[in-house]
């Protein structure tokens, strides 16, 4: 039940539905991506072509599925969504090709947890719009080429680097989803509760947006948590004292950091004398995946300056000793 993780929630699912932009120009932030993306859009409608396959990475949770499915609603094509891990077989991708139609987007998720032979079907797909099948066994096997629709593959992934690299350099665009600033985090909270119907002062909703980790779904996650304090203990109305109090209920601190975090910064502290730790021996002291901590934790962390990554391992910086109210260690 935390509010900080990468797994979908029920409530997610229900009101992500509802709160999801549908077109670019309702997608807030990412500015940069956006502008290239609405280009290329264009370009590929002028030409009736299916849009360049297009990779999407970032941490989880920025809107790299929004974003797909705001490509193909501007696109004007059908969706077909997917992820790695469910795609088990070559034919179960062989399967999802075949039932493509001309300009189909094709969206798979953790698309760095495919097969490697599921990977390999997808090589020609992407080139040439090509299925290769194998007839019969043994010395009388031929290999028989079918042609696909052409179509566009959108890739996401929350590290880039864990692709192959015959993969990733089959995609002619890649972008990269940067955490949001506070104030495009403010927008989304107050967007989204005109839509949830939610009264909240502008000061509740920049507060929220603070604490949200540069991070679109835990700011709606938020929200909707607040909204249940505000009906129970307040009037409905969501104000900034109401806000605060229910944030501190959740365990989130002023820089949106949960107890995972404290409690990851205070071991390197005080184990490991402020790092350099290897992730793994972090992870297991804490008793947390490490890919947890790669994905979620540690990226945020890095961002706001609170860890560095050395070779030798992460060590904490001076600026999350004071936070954590601890005396930073004497220079060297
Ligand atoms: P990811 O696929 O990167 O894990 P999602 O696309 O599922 O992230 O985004 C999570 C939620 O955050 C979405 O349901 C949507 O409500 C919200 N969201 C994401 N990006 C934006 C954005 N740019 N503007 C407004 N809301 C957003």
């Amino acid at each position: 039940d935390r509010l900080i993780s990468a797994n979908l929630m029920m409530e997610d699912q229900v009101v992500e539905l509802s709160l999801r932009p549908r077109y670019l120009a309702e997608y807030i932030g990412q500015t940069q991506v956006k502008e290239n993306l609405k280009v290329y859009i264009e370009a590929a409608k002028m030409r009736k072509e299916a849009l360049d396959h297009v990779l999407l990475y970032g941490p989880p949770g920025l809107g790299k599925t929004t974003l797909s499915n705001i490509i193909a609603n501007e696109l004007g094509v059908n969706i077909r969504v997917t992820s790695g891990p469910a795609i088990e077989r070559p034919g179960d991708l062989a399967a999802i090709l075949t039932n493509l139609q001309e300009g189909d987007v094709l969206f798979i998720d953790e698309i760095h947890r495919l097969q490697r032979t599921v990977e390999e079907v997808l090589y020609p797909a992407m080139e040439d719009f090509a299925l290769d099948i194998m007839i019969g066994k043994g010395p009388s096997a031929r290999s028989v080429r079918l042609d696909l629709p052409a179509f566009t593959l959108i890739g996401a992934t929350t590290r880039a680097g864990l692709l192959s690299s015959p993969l990733r350099d089959r995609f002619g665009v890649v972008s990269r989803l940067e955490y949001y600033t506070i104030d495009e985090l403010t927008f989304i909270v107050t967007r989204a509760s005109e839509i949830l119907q939610v009264p909240i002062v502008g000061e509740a909703a920049h507060e929220i947006g603070m604490r949200s980790r540069g991070t679109p779904r835990i700011a709606n996650r938020i929200l909707k948590r607040v909204r249940d304090y505000a009906q129970v203990r307040g009037d409905g109305v969501i104000t900034l004292e109401l806000a605060k109090s229910a944030l501190q209920l959740l365990q989130i601190d002023d820089l949106g950091l949960d107890q995972i975090d404290h409690k990851m910064i205070r071991t390197i502290i005080t184990n490991f004398q402020g790092g350099p730790v290897g992730l793994d021996t972090i992870a297991a002291t804490i008793g947390e995946e490490s890919q947890t901590i790669e994905d979620v934790y540690e990226p945020f962390l890095l961002q706001i300056g609170f860890l560095q990554r050395t070779p030798r391992g992460r060590t904490v910086t001076p600026l999350a000793y004071k936070h954590l109210g601890m005396q930073p260690p004497e220079p060297k």
